[in-house]
């Protein structure tokens, strides 16, 4: 029996607490009025707002996008770079100002943002939060049973799922090696980069952000070796134009229906403005 069914609001159950699942509550809890639904998070991790991005320690980890351009509240762009200033979250870090003055704080910073403003409502138990990961989701009448990976099991009248990055796996291509003591398969595991020697000459696979965070990491750590990072397509991740450029494209007023759908026109409509010049 639901919640609904005993008199109560709905159980809205979001999976994940990373950024996104974290931002739904959020926005629930702050639209609908009070004790209009029971919002509960399931997410493994300590905190909601840090998820995969946003929950690394390596204080040489930051953000890849400006902090002007990244925001819990759509419409308040510059909502995130405010609570910085109030809050003088980056005063110690002078790394954190670009030399065109653009903020680039510390990723885990990003993460305690979004939980302060879901803390008013974990403490007034608008929001719950359930410390474990969804086992598994079954139908139940209108509504779900999701049972949890301790056994638990929870009915919900509503699910949004939040789990979006899958925990980082090893390529096929690299599984005859899988049990090689000096390879490190998840990227965020410091404790084996910290094993990687000084003098080490590394390897990275892949050239993307992620890669730029563990050269980070190994250069925070005083690697001083070779590293050669390999890529199909031998492109590095690119930085930011110094000068912001206006915003390009509307894919809003005709939403696309498939992510390769919108990526194609995303392409055509860059594409488009390089010919504009
Ligand atoms: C390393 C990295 C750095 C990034 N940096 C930036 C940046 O600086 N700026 C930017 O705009 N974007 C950045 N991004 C993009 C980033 O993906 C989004 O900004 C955003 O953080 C995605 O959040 P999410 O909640 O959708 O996903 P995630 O962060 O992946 O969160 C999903 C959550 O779901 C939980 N979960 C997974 N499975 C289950 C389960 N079975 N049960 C319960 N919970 C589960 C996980 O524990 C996790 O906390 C970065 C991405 C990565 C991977």
């Amino acid at each position: 029996m639901s919640a609904r069914d005993l008199g109560r609001g709905p159980v809205v159950a979001i999976i994940g607490g990373g950024f996104s699942g974290a931002a739904t509550a959020f926005h629930l809890a702050r639209l609908l009025p009070a004790g209009a639904a029971d919002i509960v998070v399931v997410e493994p991790r300590e905190g909601l707002g840090y998820g995969l991005a946003y929950s690394t320690a390596d204080p040489s980890h930051r953000i890849n996008v400006p902090a002007s351009r990244m925001t819990l509240i759509s419409g308040q762009d510059s909502h995130f770079a405010d609570w910085l200033e109030q809050t003088g979250a980056i005063l110690d870090d002078a790394e954190a100002i670009a030399a065109n003055g653009a903020l680039y704080p510390q990723r885990r910073v990003f993460g305690r943002y979004v939980e302060s403003y879901l803390q008013p409502f974990l403490f007034g138990k608008v929001i719950r939060h359930v410390r474990s990961a969804i086992a598994s989701v079954e139908l139940s009448g209108q509504g779900y049973i999701l049972i949890l990976a301790d056994g638990r099991t929870l009915a919900a009248d509503a699910l949004v799922i939040a789990a979006t990055h899958p925990p980082p796996a090893l390529p096929s291509a690299l599984r005859s090696v899988a049990a090689a003591a000096r390879l490190v398969a998840n990227p965020y595991d410091l404790g084996g980069l910290q094993a990687i020697g000084r003098d080490d000459q590394v390897l990275v696979v892949g050239t993307g952000l992620t890669s730029a965070d563990i050269i980070a990491t190994l250069d925070r750590n005083g690697h001083r070796s070779r590293i050669v990072a390999l890529s199909r397509h031998g492109y590095r991740s690119r930085s930011h134009a110094v000068l912001p450029g206006d915003p390009i494209g509307d894919f809003i007023s005709l939403p696309s229906r498939s992510a390769t759908v919108m990526l194609r026109r995303i392409r055509a409509t860059i594409l488009d403005a390089k010919r504009r010049g």
